[in-house]
């Protein structure tokens, strides 16, 4: 059986931190960070990860304005509440859960965004920074929690060959990114890849994230290879990962168990993305 990594207790100790911090600065008086969650329609998944980040929001200190718009929004009428939102001086963090519905131009609400409240990292100007290794851009919550996940267990990407299956514009992408900002050599997969596994058995460190359930099996994995598994699908009332974990546990040095590896890993990179922006936005400090 190899390493479990734990998202969860991870998750805990890293949220008490932000909590202790946030109270030092409203015990000095100054206002709480401010995080503005925005939901358009009434997909039940949408629903629970958005819950989920509100919860997570208030255990720590972090005031969060919910906005849920009924499933005919228009592009329009969402910019707007956009542009509100950019204007308003205590708001730190603006969240629009993705997907949105497709009647509503995605592309053009992510760039209304003003890029310093962006906490989710999609705005083109935060996925720039990423590419430019700027310290003070947002990266995505799920590479951040990915990032954090592999640090504390003394993982170093640098030098290593990192597979990544799936090349999503919100998890595969930017963490091919910030892989290559840790110095990994990275591959990434996807749909059209010819043979996955010629490349995942090379893999020191594997990170899958198609939302294909059990893609990922113990033949495709080098052994004592670190395993993340980002996927996410409902089989039954059951979640599981894009990785089968029964098989691969036996094999790999190190794996994320889903749930509770990367999920709270995900939530906690939005909490530091909000403390993030609420130090440069209000307390001016990096
Ligand atoms: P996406 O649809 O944007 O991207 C999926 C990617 O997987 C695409 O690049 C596609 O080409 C690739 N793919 C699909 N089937 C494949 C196959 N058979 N072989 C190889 N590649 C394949 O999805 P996404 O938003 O990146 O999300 C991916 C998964 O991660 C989903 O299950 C989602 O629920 C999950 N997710 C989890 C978290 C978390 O916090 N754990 C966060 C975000 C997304």
């Amino acid at each position: 059986m190899s390493l479990l990594l734990d998202g969860r207790v991870l998750s805990e100790n890293i949220r008490s931190q932000i909590a202790q911090e946030i109270k030092e600065y409203t015990s000095k008086g100054y206002r709480a960070p401010t995080l503005a969650v925005i939901l358009v329609g009434d997909d039940p998944a949408s629903q629970v990860y958005v819950s989920n980040k509100e919860k997570a929001c208030q255990k720590v200190g972090i005031r969060s304005l919910s906005y849920r718009l009924p499933s005919n929004t228009t592009t329009q009428e969402l910019l707007e509440l956009i542009a509100q939102l950019n204007a308003e001086e205590e708001v730190d963090g603006i969240l629009v859960q993705l997907p949105l519905p497709p009647h509503i131009n995605q592309q053009e609400i992510l760039l209304a965004i003003n890029p310093k409240k962006d906490v989710d990292g999609f705005h083109p100007e935060n996925m720039g920074r990423l590419v430019a290794r700027m310290e003070d851009g947002f990266i995505p919550c799920t590479p951040l929690g990915i990032d954090l996940l592999l640090k504390h267990y003394d993982i170093d990407p640098k030098g290593k060959d990192v597979v990544i299956v799936g090349a999503g514009f919100i998890v595969g992408r930017p963490l091919s990114l910030l892989m290559l900002w840790r110095d990994a050599t990275v591959s990434v997969c996807h749909i059209y890849t010819k043979d996955i596994k010629e490349y995942t058995k090379r893999a020191d460190i594997l990170i899958s994230a198609t939302g294909v359930p059990r893609l990922i099996k113990a033949h495709m994995v080098k052994e004592g290879a670190v395993v993340i598994d980002v996927g996410i699908s409902k089989e039954g009332t059951k979640i599981v990962g894009d990785v089968d974990f029964e098989e691969v546990k036996e094999k790999a040095y190190a794996i994320t168990p889903v749930p509770g590896g990367v999920g709270p890993m995900t939530v906690t990179g939005l909490l530091l993305n909000t403390l993030k922006a609420y130090k440069l936005r209000f307390l001016y400090v990096g």
